[in-house]
């Protein structure tokens, strides 16, 4: 591992920061329609969205290291996202220009790029979750078509996406359940989907149910091979896991919970002065190096060119439990202040919101059982569970 950046990655790097000076001065109203339509279209100019795609389908052919130092400045001042369609840019995208037809990387990144359109994720049924390669949805070919039948859960903002990926059954007799399934791009306005938002426990409708009754999905958006969808799909996942860009906001998050802690009173002194409260904020902030070291460990191995493996999900671990654990800790320093919710509580609630929303970042992408299972059987060596 080297940590030191080469004349042109530094010289990247003030690039960055300056564009940054320029564009996010200390104050911006970085929700305000006005300044988020400039903001993306400056970024698109620049080819930063989409940064580490090849120029050929519109991205900036620019290298993971490159691509790191963009994420890193840019989380360093709170910037808003590099590009609005979150799951586009995150594994939809990456996958359709490894797997793609021509006529396919035409026809869907531009959109993805210039963000006019939002995709969801059709993996998760009601019976596969953690052992996804159960999924029973069905497509079936007739003629020019997939017919599709089935349902999906949890899936993410599918109340206003255009698109969906989608995984499903294509050949129910293979032998080994991770073949036969099959990977689509379905246009969410096809005649036979009904969309069903969940409401989660912080009250949110961010996900639905979704089901199928006979849509027919053109054989032209297949993504890759009939019966290789778990290949096109597998390394998005790994992507999700790698967890590089999280450590940032995760620091800001621990920067937040230690001012709380500075201005809290708790058994009448300051909850930073309790010596309980200090160990565990400083071990968070141990985990969170831990954190920001594991992943340079996986940008090194992708720098040689090896593929990232299961090694991934010790960075989605770690996070899965540090958010919980500074979730609990931010409640818990409060006292009974901490069951306050909404506007009255303190910093306007924001710990509250956290702390319920840990399935997000806990269940989405993989449980921590999941992960300590890949961890034990893949990288250790240990047995079957
Ligand atoms: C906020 C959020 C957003 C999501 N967004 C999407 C989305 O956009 N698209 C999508 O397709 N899915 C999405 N999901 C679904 C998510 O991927 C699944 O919830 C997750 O994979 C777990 O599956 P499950 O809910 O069926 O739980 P289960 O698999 O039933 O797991 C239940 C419990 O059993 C444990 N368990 C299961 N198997 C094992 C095992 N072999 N060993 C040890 N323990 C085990 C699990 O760790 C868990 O604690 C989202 C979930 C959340 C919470």
């Amino acid at each position: 591992m080297d940590f030191h950046l080469t004349p042109e990655e530094e010289a990247f790097r003030a690039e960055v920061r300056a564009f940054l000076d320029a564009n996010l001065p200390p104050g911006t109203n970085t929700a305000s329609f006005g300044f988020l339509s400039e903001w993306n279209r400056k970024l698109r100019e620049k080819r930063w969205i989409g940064f580490s795609w090849p120029k050929e389908v519109g991205g900036g052919g620019g290298s993971l290291m490159q691509q790191v130092i963009l994420k890193e400045e840019m989380a360093k001042r709170k910037a808003p996202p590099l590009g609005t369609c979150f799951m586009g840019l995150a594994w939809v995208g990456p996958a359709i220009v490894q797997y793609g037809t021509d006529e396919q990387k035409r026809r869907f990144i531009p959109d993805i790029l210039d963000g006019r359109v939002q995709w969801c994720t059709g993996y998760s049924e009601p019976g596969a979750g953690s052992d996804l390669a159960a999924l029973q949805c069905r497509g079936v070919r007739d003629g020019s078509h997939y017919v599709v039948n089935g349902q999906k859960i949890w899936t993410s903002i599918a109340m206003w996406s255009q698109w969906m990926i989608l995984l499903v059954r294509t050949d129910p007799n293979a032998k080994v359940k991770h073949d036969g399934i099959t990977c689509l791009l379905v246009e969410m306005s096809t005649p036979g989907i009904t969309v069903r938002p969940l409401k989660n426990m912080s009250g949110g409708t961010m996900f639905s149910e979704v089901f199928f009754d006979d849509v027919r999905v053109p054989v032209e958006n297949r993504l890759g091979v009939e019966g290789d969808g778990w290949r096109v799909t597998i390394s998005a996942l790994a992507n999700e896991r790698s967890g590089i860009a999280e450590v940032e906001g995760l620091r800001r998050n621990l920067d937040a919970l230690r001012d709380l802690a500075r201005r809290t009173e708790r058994r009448g002194r300051k909850a930073l002065e309790d010596p309980t409260i200090r160990r565990r904020i400083v071990r968070a902030e141990a985990r969170i190096e831990a954190m920001r070291l594991n992943g340079m460990r996986f940008l090194t191995r992708q720098l040689r060119g090896e593929p990232l493996g299961s090694e991934t999900s010790i960075n989605k671990l770690h996070r899965a439990t540090l958010e919980v654990d500074l979730g609990e800790l931010a409640i818990e320093l409060q006292g009974s202040a901490g069951l306050v919710t909404g506007r009255d509580a303190a910093d306007g609630g924001r710990w509250q919101r956290f702390a319920l929303n840990w399935p997000e970042v806990v269940i989405g992408g993989g449980t921590p059982n999941i992960q300590k299972n890949i961890i034990a059987e893949r990288i250790l060596g240990l047995p079957h569970d």
